[in-house]
């Protein structure tokens, strides 16, 4: 896959939010969004950020700016897009963030396992979509193989120690219900502790697919486990 920034490149920003409390867990945080994603998830939210050289309006500096502004009133940093790891930059900006004093989040999709091993050391605390079964990647996020990436970045992720969450954004229009609850035990049997699941209601409208029944039993399966409703 293409890289979009070439080192000695500002990370290329597509927006920032001021103050999250819900982003990078126990931390005031500010979110800076990173330009650019390789991937076409139906679901994307974020459309506006696919694009790597789409024109932006903030500047890394701009970032830089506000945070110095924002010194003993945030804790934390947390990077999201867009896909952070699509550019070279990534390392040296969490590296500058970090020297101001801030934690360090970073949200990922794991397209790139080798550049997740890499910025691993300056994180401390990493949210990474599980976006299904390996097998089930390409119809979801229309990339080949894309499975196979982010499910070797799901190891080194959890073999690092470094605090995270792994994350699902699920429908019945994605896979079954079966193959979810197939999800479950293979993340569970990876070593993951803590697991989120993101229903949404699909194209369709349907109604909620997960069962109380169903959400009980995956809590006992992690240590921390959150149903959300999108
Ligand atoms: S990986 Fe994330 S940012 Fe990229 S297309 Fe999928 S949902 Fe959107």
């Amino acid at each position: 896959m293409p890289i979009a920034v070439s080192s000695g490149q500002s990370l290329r920003v597509g927006g920032l939010t001021p103050l999250t409390t819900i982003d990078f867990p126990g931390r005031l945080a500010a979110v800076v969004y990173c330009q650019g994603c390789p991937w076409r998830c139906s679901y994307c939210h974020n459309p506006e950020l696919l694009d790597a050289a789409a024109p932006t309006a903030t500047s890394w500096s701009q970032v830089l700016a506000f945070l110095e502004s924002r010194r003993g009133l945030l804790d934390g940093v947390v990077f999201s897009g867009g896909e952070p790891t699509l550019q070279a930059a990534l390392p040296a900006a969490l590296a500058q963030v970090r020297a101001m004093g801030f934690a360090t989040g970073l949200h990922t999709g794991g397209m790139y396992p080798e550049r997740l091993a890499a910025v691993l050391p300056l994180l401390d605390w990493v949210g990474l979509d599980i976006k299904g079964p390996k097998h089930h990647y390409d119809a979801i996020t229309g990339v080949p193989g894309s499975g196979v990436r982010a499910w070797e970045s799901l190891g080194l992720l959890v073999a690092s120690g470094v605090p995270h969450e792994c994350r699902t954004t699920w429908h019945s229009g994605l896979f079954s219900a079966e193959t979810l609850c197939e999800l479950v035990t293979a993340l569970s049997d990876q070593g993951v502790v803590c697991w989120a699941l993101q229903e949404c209601r699909g194209p369709s409208g349907a109604h909620w697919t997960v069962t109380s029944q169903q959400a009980i039993r995956w809590a006992a399966q992690f240590a921390t486990f959150a149903l959300r409703r999108q």
